[in-house]
C-alpha cells in the first residue's frame, strides 16, 4: 500500500511513505539503520551550527563556524593542472570578500545558482588560505530570493545529522522537517504524568520537535551540543528510564520467583578457613563478603556482581562464598573462560582443600576417558563438593547432586547466555559474577542494573607500584636495556604483540621478528613465542614452563589469557601500544605487579599516532585506576557504543551518554525501582503506554519482559 492509500498513518509506516524519500534515498537511510518513522525521530542530531547570527566578513575567525550575508562578485570553473577542477565562488558583503571552493559540482546547476549580483546565506567554518585569504570548503548556501530575502526563516539554529556518502545534510534535514509535520501529532505519551510533573520534563511530541528543530530563542547552538536543553533532557531520560524498568522489572520477579536455598553463613569451615590464610583480609574483601553473607542468609538466589581490578583479590572472595556452600552440604562451581585459568585456580585452592578436607575436582575440555568417567560419577553423586572448570561445566554430560552455588570470573568473557546456563545446572543456585574489566559504576549500573553490585575497592597491601613509560620509536632500545637488566636480576618479562585483525600471518611474521631479534640480543635467557596458531596444549605447556621460570622473556603476538598468575614477571613490553585500547591496556598491565617486586609496563609506540591513540597512552601512564581509566576511556571514545553494550544484550543507547548523563541516570534508575515497586506489572491502565513502548523497545532484550 502506498501513502495515498487509506492505511492510516502510524509511526511504523516505512520512510518511503515521507516525501523527499524515493528509494535511493530510502537504500541510503537503510545503511544509516533507519527504516520507519519512528527511527527517523530517533535519528537526533549529534550537532547545531547557529546561523541566526550573521557575520561580517571583515569579522571572520578561521576554524571557527560562521553565517554569513553576501552577493556574489564573481563565479566560475579554475584549472589546476590538467585534470583537477574547481568551482570557485568570490562573495562580497560591506566588509570585504571571502571565497567559496567546491570539488565536485555540477558545472550547469552551480553557474546557474552563482550568477554574479546573486544573494546568498553561506554557512561554514573558514580557512586561511596564505595567497586569495579567507575560504570555504564546500559550504552551505541558501539563495535569498523574493519572499525569504527579508523572510528570517533561513537564520537559525541547524541541526547535523550524521550522514552517510550520497546523502546531503540539506536533504536529510528536508526529510525530517517532512516528518515531523506530518507525523508529530501521532507522537504519544508513555511517560507517567507524575514524573513528567516532578521533574518537569517536556512532552514526548515536543521534545522531538525541539531537538530536530530548535527554536531560535532560549538555547544557544552550545547548549544543544552540551545535549543540555529540555528537549534533550526529555529524550535522554527517556532512553534511560526504559531500560531501567526492564532492569527494575528482571530484579523484582526474578527475586520473587527464584525462591533459592536459605545459607547458614559464617559456620566453622569459613572460620578454619580464614585461620588458613597467610593473609588478613582487606577492608574491601570484609565488605563484599559480608554483602554476599546478606544475600545467602535470605532466602532468595543471590544475583551478585563483584566489580574487582585485576589483583583486588577476588579469588579468596570466591573461594569464601563457595565453601559457604559446602558448609550448608550443597555443591559449589567454579567457572573460569580459560583452561589455563581453572588450573591455576584449582592449584591455588588445593591446598585450602586438602586441610579442610573437601573433595575438589577440575573439569575440563582435556579430561578423557577413565579419569572423566570417575570425575564425572562423582560430581553426579556429590561426593566432591567444590568444581572448578571452564565452560565444558554447563555440558549436557554433567549433573551435579546439588548445585547450591556457582561463581562466574571473569564475567566479560562470557556471554549472558552462558551465566544462565550455568544457572539451570541446579535448583535456583546461588550466582556470583566477578569481572576484572572495570567499568564505570553509572555503567555497572545499566549493564548489571538486574543484579546487585559490589565493588571490590582496595588493593592488598603492600602492593608494589607498576612504574608506566611510554618510549617512541628506535628508544625501544632503551626499554629493552631496562628489561635485561631485570632479567638479570632473576626476574621474567612479557613481550606482547599487537593483534592487527586483517592477517593473522602478518601479526605473525611482526612478532616473530620481535621474538628472532630477543633471541638474538639476549642469548644467555630463554624466550619463547606464543600465538593463536598454536594447538591449545602447547599453549598450555608454554605458560606451565614461564611459571616455573624455564622460560624468562614470553613474547606473545595474542592478549595473554586472562588472569593468570607470574609473580615473578615484573616487566611488561607492550609493542605498538598505539594500537591498544585502553581497557586491554590496563588488563595486559596487570600482568605485572603481582609479586613483591617493583615492576615496569613499558609501553612502545610508533608514528604516525592518533589523536585518539595520543590521548590513550597519556591516560594509562597517568592513572592505575581501573575505574578512573574506564571513564576516560568513555571520554575518549565518546558515547556511541561503550565497551560491553553489544554483548551485555541491552539496547545500544541512541542518545545517553552514561558519563555526561549521570544526574538523568539516576533519577530514571530511582523513578523506574519506584514504579516498579508500585506496579509490579504495570497493569494500572494508567501504565498500559509504558507497558506498551517497554515491549515495544526493550522487550526482546530481556528474558524476563516475556511474562509481563
Ligand atoms: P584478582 O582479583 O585479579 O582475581 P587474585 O584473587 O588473583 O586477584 O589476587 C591477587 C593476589 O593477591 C593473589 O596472589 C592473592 O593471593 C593475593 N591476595 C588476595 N587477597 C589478599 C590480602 N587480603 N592480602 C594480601 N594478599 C592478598
Ligand atoms: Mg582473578
Amino acid at each position: 500500500m502506498n501513502s495515498t492509500g487509506w492505511k492510516k498513518p502510524s509511526l511504523d509506516d516505512p520512510i518511503q511513505f515521507i516525501k523527499g524519500v524515493g528509494p535511493k534515498k530510502a537504500l541510503l537511510l537503510r545503511k544509516l539503520q533507519l527504516t520507519a518513522i519512528e527511527d527517523l525521530l530517533y535519528f537526533l542530531p549529534f550537532r547545531y551550527e547557529d546561523r541566526s547570527q550573521f557575520k561580517k566578513i571583515s569579522t571572520l575567525i578561521p576554524s571557527e563556524f560562521a553565517t554569513i550575508r553576501a552577493e556574489v562578485l564573481n563565479a566560475g570553473i579554475i584549472y589546476i593542472g590538467r585534470r583537477k577542477r574547481i568551482f570557485e565562488v568570490i562573495f562580497q558583503d560591506e566588509t570585504g570578500t571571502a571565497r567559496g571552493k567546491w570539488f565536485r559540482f555540477n558545472e550547469t546547476y552551480m553557474l546557474e545558482k552563482f550568477k554574479t549580483g546573486a544573494k546568498l546565506i553561506v554557512s561554514g567554518k573558514p580557512t586561511i588560505n596564505k595567497r586569495s585569504g579567507l575560504e570555504f570548503a564546500h559550504p552551505d548556501t541558501e539563495q535569498l530570493t523574493g519572499e525569504n530575502a527579508t523572510s528570517m526563516e533561513i537564520g537559525k539554529i541547524f541541526p547535523v545529522y550524521h550522514i552517510t556518502e550520497g546523502l546531503h545534510q540539506k536533504s536529510i534535514r528536508n526529510i525530517l522537517s517532512n516528518v515531523l509535520e506530518k507525523y508529530l501529532p501521532l507522537v504519544d505519551e508513555f511517560i507517567p504524568r507524575d514524573i513528567l510533573q516532578r521533574h518537569k520534563f517536556l512532552s514526548r511530541s515536543e521534545a522531538f520537535h525541539k531537538t530536530h528543530s530548535p527554536p531560535s530563542e532560549g538555547f544557544t547552538a552550545k547548549d544543544l551540543d552540551a545535549f543540555k536543553t529540555p528537549a534533550q533532557k526529555r529524550l535522554i531520560f527517556e532512553e534511560l528510564f526504559l531500560i531501567q524498568i526492564g532492569l527494575a522489572f528482571n530484579k523484582k520477579h526474578s527475586r520473587t520467583i527464584k525462591i533459592g536455598t536459605t545459607f547458614k553463613t559464617r559456620g566453622t569451615l569459613i572460620k578454619q578457613f580464614i585461620k588458613l590464610l597467610p593473609f588478613q583480609l582487606t577492608i574491601a574483601q570484609k565488605k563484599v563478603l559480608a554483602e554476599i553473607m546478606e544475600d545467602l542468609e535470605k532466602g532468595k538466589s543471590m544475583n551478585r556482581l563483584i566489580q574487582g581490578d585485576v589483583g583486588s583479590g577476588k579469588t579468596i572472595v570466591a573461594l569464601t562464598a563457595l565453601l559457604t556452600a559446602v558448609d550448608n552440604s550443597t555443591q559449589a562451581a567454579f567457572m573460569v573462560p580459560t583452561e589455563i585459568l581453572a588450573e591455576q585456580h584449582y592449584l591455588n585452592i588445593l591446598p585450602y582443600c586438602e586441610a579442610l578436607g573437601i573433595d575438589l575436582a577440575l573439569v575440563t575440555g582435556t579430561l578423557k576417558g577413565k579419569e572423566r568417567k570417575t570425575i564425572y560419577q562423582k560430581i553426579r553423586e556429590g561426593k566432591t563438593r567444590i568444581i572448578i572448570g571452564t565452560h565444558s561445566l554447563v555440558q549436557k554430560e554433567i549433573q551435579f547432586k546439588n548445585l547450591g552455588l556457582a561463581v562466574v570470573d571473569e564475567q566479560h568473557r562470557f556471554g549472558v547466555l552462558q551465566r544462565e546456563a550455568i544457572g539451570k545446572k541446579g535448583k535456583q543456585p546461588h550466582l556470583l559474577i566477578m569481572t576484572a574489566t572495570p567499568i564505570p559504576r553509572s555503567m555497572a549500573l545499566t549493564l548489571y542494573g538486574d543484579m546487585d553490585v559490589s565493588f571490590l575497592d582496595e588493593f592488598p597491601p603492600g602492593r608494589q607500584p607498576i612504574t608506566t613509560r611510554v618510549y617512541y620509536e628506535k628508544q625501544q632500545i632503551k626499554a629493552y636495556a631496562l628489561m635485561e637488566s631485570e632479567l638479570e636480576q632473576g626476574r621474567q618479562a612479557f613481550v606482547v604483540c599487537p593483534l592487527i585483525e586483517e592477517s593473522e600471518e602478518i601479526d605473525l611474521i611482526a612478532a616473530t621478528t620481535v621474538f628472532e631479534s630477543i633471541q638474538k640480543k639476549f642469548p644467555q635467557f630463554t624466550a619463547c613465542l606464543i600465538h593463536g596458531k598454536l594447538k591449545k596444549e602447547e599453549r598450555q605447556k608454554i605458560m606451565w614452563r614461564f611459571l616455573k621460570n624455564e622460560i624468562q622473556v614470553l613474547v606473545a603476538t595474542t592478549v595473554i589469557e586472562v588472569g593468570i598468575d607470574i609473580p615473578n614477571a615484573s616487566v611488561m613490553i607492550i609493542e605498538h601500544a598505539e594500537r591498544f585500547g585502553l581497557a586491554q591496556l590496563h588488563q595486559l598491565r596487570g600482568r605485572v605487579g603481582r609479586g613483591k617486586y617493583l615492576s615496569h609496563c613499558l609501553l612502545v609506540a610508533y608514528f604516525p599516532i592518533s589523536e585518539e591513540g595520543k590521548a590513550r597512552l597519556k591516560v594509562i601512564q597517568a592513572s592505575r585506576d581501573g575505574f578512573e581509566i574506564a571513564e576516560e576511556d568513555l571520554k575518549i571514545r565518546g558515547p556511541g557504543d561503550f565497551m560491553g553494550t553489544r554483548q551485555s544484550g541491552l539496547p545500544i543507547l541512541k542518545i545517553a551518554n552514561l558519563i555526561r548523563d549521570i544526574k538523568i541516570l539516576s533519577i530514571a534508575r530511582k523513578e523506574a525501582f519506584l514504579l516498579i515497586d508500585r506496579d509490579p506489572t504495570l497493569k494500572d491502565p494508567a501504565n498500559q503506554p509504558l507497558k506498551n513502548a517497554v515491549q515495544r523497545i526493550i522487550g526482546q532484550h530481556l528474558p524476563l519482559m516475556e511474562i509481563i
